[in-house]
């Protein structure tokens, strides 16, 4: 794993990119591995514990700065057409550079997102409460998105019988959940791709957004080629979402949220070209062959990592024949679950942050109310009086066909299911309307190989935690309700390729 780890940005370095584990589009990407995001030892994660000791100790304050880093938000229609107006321009000039001279900038953009690090991490502790462990990582995704598409774009040249004609602009609309690294990366992939990008940054995380495009354009992303429009909820309802999505220039979307974002998306515009990753509901097969004390810690993770707040996480656990009344295996789980330090963001000891907004609607459902048959392994309990830090929850009981089993909920609950057989859990794995992530885990190699036949979901993991798929490794993507649009995977060989525009050449016999 030490091995492995150094491949978290840094592809720079690799002439081409080793063989990933990815598969051919729409085909489970597959990991047998127990990677270890970032090794504890990078200099820049001192940096940024010590930022974060200097919060805590009242030496520096998290939200230090955040009041001048957003961007002056946008407040009418004619101010959106004019952001994309000027992509349309800077589009021209973006192409007019060679593909090493656009490869060379967005190797330019990897080195600097890796120089600013700390502020990175500091701006997504304090805006979108992602504790260090979570936020730091994500700086390391969004390196390697750099240099993975700076390569890439290169291959666009080299196809045989066709030549890319780059889309002119690209609106690009991310979630707060990974306020850096998805912004990033759909930003850095339309750029590669030979498109100018009007980034709309989710509002809940703007000054992440805003800190983005600035590094970017400091690394020497052209201004023109890269717009950033700060539209906030009362925006999006005087219209300027419309004026956005709507203007006949924009050439195409890529999305990251709700699946319902999709469907309003396609229904502003009907026709749109949209490239959307959309919800999940992710289970993890625990068969009798697996090693029980590394399944209830990946079990934990996946399903309380960022307060279960990530399209990849963990919603529940399928537990076959003898796991479901193993005592050991609930007491590895509970204790780990009940040992995760939740507490603020910028507290380097927390392991759990708040949730982005006080708990409403269907999460809070999740954690207050069972459904019949259902009892609390681990009763969540509600910390302040906000509704925003809650302790983690897990529910045992969950039935097929229930609501907890086929709603996506967002955040720190886990739904605890059983099954007699692999396949009965298999089937419950696939009874969800979405198909982002899965796993199983288990020691049997041919419970494995069965699986992987089956499992309907884009993501699909053996042994390891279901989130924090690896740029090149595990490209991300779904299937069924988790994809919107094409199914090419982000971080993946196919992506760029599904950004681009493509014109017959008649290659000469
Ligand atoms: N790529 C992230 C992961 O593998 C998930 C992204 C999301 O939640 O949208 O965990």
């Amino acid at each position: 794993a030490r091995e492995e780890s150094r491949f978290r940005g840094s592809l720079a370095r690799a002439e081409e990119p080793a063989a990933g584990s990815h598969r051919a589009v729409g085909r489970p990407a597959v990991a047998t591995d127990t990677f270890v995001n970032t090794p504890d030892t990078d200099p820049s994660i001192a940096a940024s514990r010590a930022w974060a000791r200097a919060i805590q100790d009242g030496a520096a304050t998290a939200d230090a700065g955040l009041a001048t880093l957003r961007a002056a938000r946008v407040e009418d229609p004619a101010a959106v057409t004019a952001e994309v107006a000027a992509a349309k321009t800077g589009a021209a000039s973006w192409q007019a550079r060679t593909p090493e001279e656009r490869a060379a900038v967005l190797h330019a953009a990897g080195r600097t997102l890796e120089a600013r690090r700390t502020d990175l991490v500091t701006v997504m502790m304090a805006e979108a409460g992602k504790t260090i462990d979570q936020s730091d990582p994500e700086v390391s995704e969004a390196v390697d998105f750099a240099h993975y598409y700076a390569v890439r774009s290169l291959d666009l040249h080299r196809f045989e019988g066709a030549v890319p004609r780059p889309r002119d602009v690209t609106v690009v609309t991310p979630p707060w959940n990974f306020p850096v690294a998805i912004p990033a990366g759909s930003t850095l992939a339309a750029l590669a791709a030979g498109s100018a990008v009007v980034l709309k940054p989710a509002e809940q995380a703007a000054r992440c957004g805003a800190l983005l495009a600035e590094i970017l354009w400091e690394a020497g992303v052209p201004r023109e080629a890269l717009r950033l429009v700060d539209i906030d909820a009362a925006g999006i309802d005087a219209g300027l979402g419309d004026a956005l999505l709507g203007d006949p220039r924009v050439d195409q979307v890529i999305l990251t949220g709700a699946y319902e974002t999709g469907e309003l998306f396609h229904r502003v515009r009907p026709g749109l070209r949209l490239v959307a990753e959309t919800s999940g509901k992710n289970a993890v097969i625990v068969t009798p062959s697996a090693d029980l004390d590394l399944a209830a810690r990946d079990v934990a993770q996946s399903a309380f990592g960022h307060a279960g707040q990530k399209c990849s996480a963990a919603s529940l656990a399928i537990l076959v024949g003898s796991v479901a009344t193993s005592r050991r295996f609930h007491a590895q789980l509970e204790d780990a679950v009940r040992s995760l330090a939740v507490g603020a963001a910028d507290d380097p000891t927390t392991q759990m942050g708040p949730i982005i907004e006080p708990a409403q609607g269907k999460l809070l459902r999740a954690l207050t109310t069972l459904e019949p048959g259902e009892r609390w392994l681990v009763e969540p309990s509600r910390l302040d009086d906000e509704g925003r830090t809650w302790t983690p929850g897990v529910r045992t009981g969950v039935r097929p066909g229930s609501w907890f089993h086929l709603t996506e909920c967002f955040g720190p609950v886990l739904g605890i299911m059983t099954a007699a057989t692999l396949d009965e859990a298999i089937e419950i794995q696939n009874a969800v309307d979405y198909g982002l992530t899965a796993g199983i885990h288990t020691l049997d190699g041919a419970e494995i190989a069965h699986w992987l036949t089956q499992v309907e979901a884009g993501n699909a993991y053996v042994n390891r935690g279901i989130t924090g798929a690896i740029v090149q490794r595990q490209p991300f993507g779904g299937w069924k309700r988790s994809v919107v649009g094409p199914t090419a995977k982000a971080g993946g060989p196919s992506y760029l390729v599904g950004l681009t525009g493509w014109e017959r050449r008649d290659v000469e016999a």
